[in-house]
């Protein structure tokens, strides 16, 4: 007998009938012997439409309303299932963030998991009772409600996988699994049995779209037992793990791409000590994360620095620049929002040497510029022009997993 956590995204549960077949995979597993936690999210589209409907009354309400909105999306999905659940014949009980003991920190619309008091999750467990938790919400020291940030209910549920020591924590999504590529555009993506941690992260944080980055860091931090899975197919899923079997023949697991990023350029720059120093600390201060970064060599005293910010944050990170233009010393700053990262990743990269220029081949065969490159030891991103985003990730993505095979 095991203590699962399952986790129902958003499309798992839209309609009625969707609930009753999550009522049924969870009825499934409780019959089987086994302890049963479900965190749910919101069903389909309800939290961008609450957030359409606060738009209609205030386009700029304050954080802590926005959130007490919010998270009546998961209330509706619990309290609903459960009421499936009982419609079954099986005892369920819904809890809120706050009844399930989630303390968050206050920061609201974003907030991190402190702590979870477990005493009353494990009081209704003991009762054989099947618990249901609101995804994404939590309570702070002030006792408001607060939201984990977009896509948080992966987190609250791996938390609660840790919290609890559960035997398992499985992600039921509307996909089979972590695919080589976004299966919805890519030919020929195919679904991986296991992942690394570290790769889901890079995936994740890449905007592969499969799981909460911050849920695969606090997997590998507890080391979490983690599988994705459908929802709908009742296929094996991905697990998700430290090491994985395959790791050796692998070089790469994966190709994704993030088109929410910008690039600024900075041209004119003093080529002397302290420019880039001066440039980051600047833009850190103000809470911008820079990714992708490239210095070009100093020609007549002379240099540039390019680098890539989120979106969101490109008309901030450009007024910062221009606000310091004097102390930072430079001709122009240059916003170019319609690019796009594209990276492969996979554990095995660091030791393949060859696999960087496969890459660069497959761009270059596409008739596909690259703008900026970095490389890691699991990854390597390409900037490339939005508009080839697509192409590039289907021509990278021929090159490695056609079958002639991986390598
Ligand atoms: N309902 C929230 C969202 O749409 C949280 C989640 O689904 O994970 O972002
Ligand atoms: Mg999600």
């Amino acid at each position: 007998m095991a203590l699962i956590v399952q986790k129902f995204g958003g499309s798992s549960v839209a309609d009625a009938d969707k609930i009753r077949n999550v009522a049924r995979i969870i009825t499934e597993t409780y019959r089987r012997g086994h302890s049963v936690l479900a965190v749910l999210s919101a069903q389909g589209d309800t939290t961008d439409d609450l957030i359409e409907k606060s738009r209609e009354i205030n386009r700029n309400p304050s954080r802590r309303e926005m959130d007490m909105l919010l998270s009546t999306g998961e209330q509706i999905s619990i309290a609903l299932c459960a009421m499936a659940i009982e419609r079954m014949g099986y005892q369920a009980i819904s809890l809120t963030g706050w009844q399930a003991g989630m303390l968050t920190d206050s920061s609201y619309s974003s907030a991190r998991i402190k702590r979870i008091r477990t005493e009353r999750i494990r009081k209704e467990l003991d009762k054989k009772k099947i618990v249901l938790v609101a995804g994404f919400q939590g309570i702070n020291k002030y006792d408001d409600i607060t939201t984990l940030g977009r896509g948080g209910s992966d987190t609250s549920a791996v938390a609660l996988a840790a919290a609890l020591q559960a035997d398992l924590c499985q992600i039921y999504t509307d996909v089979d699994g972590v695919y080589t590529a976004d299966p919805r555009t890519v030919q020929g993506a195919r679904k991986l049995e296991e992942i690394t941690f570290d790769e889901m992260l890079e995936l994740a944080s890449l905007g592969a779209q499969v799981l909460h980055n911050r849920s695969v860091e606090m997997a590998k931090r507890y080391n979490v037992n983690l599988e994705v899975l459908s929802s709908f197919t009742g296929n094996p899923g991905t697990k998700v793990k430290e090491v994985v079997k395959t790791m050796e023949k692998m070089h790469v697991s994966g190709v994704a791409k993030d088109k929410n990023i910008a690039r600024l350029a900075l041209v004119g720059l003093e080529d002397r000590p302290g420019i880039a120093f001066k440039i980051f600390s600047l833009l850190g201060k103000r809470n911008v994360n820079v990714d992708l970064i490239l210095q070009s060599i100093g020609r007549n005293g002379s240099k540039d620095i390019s680098f890539t910010v989120a979106l969101p944050d490109a008309q901030l990170a450009k007024e910062v620049m221009e606000e310091n233009r004097e102390a930072i010393g430079f001709q122009s700053v240059e916003l170019n929002e319609n690019v796009a990262k594209v990276s492969i990743v996979g554990a095995g990269l660091a030791h393949n040497a060859g696999v960087a220029s496969k890459m660069f081949e497959a761009l270059y065969n596409a008739g596909i510029n690259i703008n900026m490159i970095s490389t890691s030891e699991i990854k390597v991103s390409v900037l490339v022009d939005e508009r080839d985003a697509e192409r590039a990730v289907q021509a990278i993505h021929d090159r490695f997993f056609s079958e002639f095979g991986n390598g």
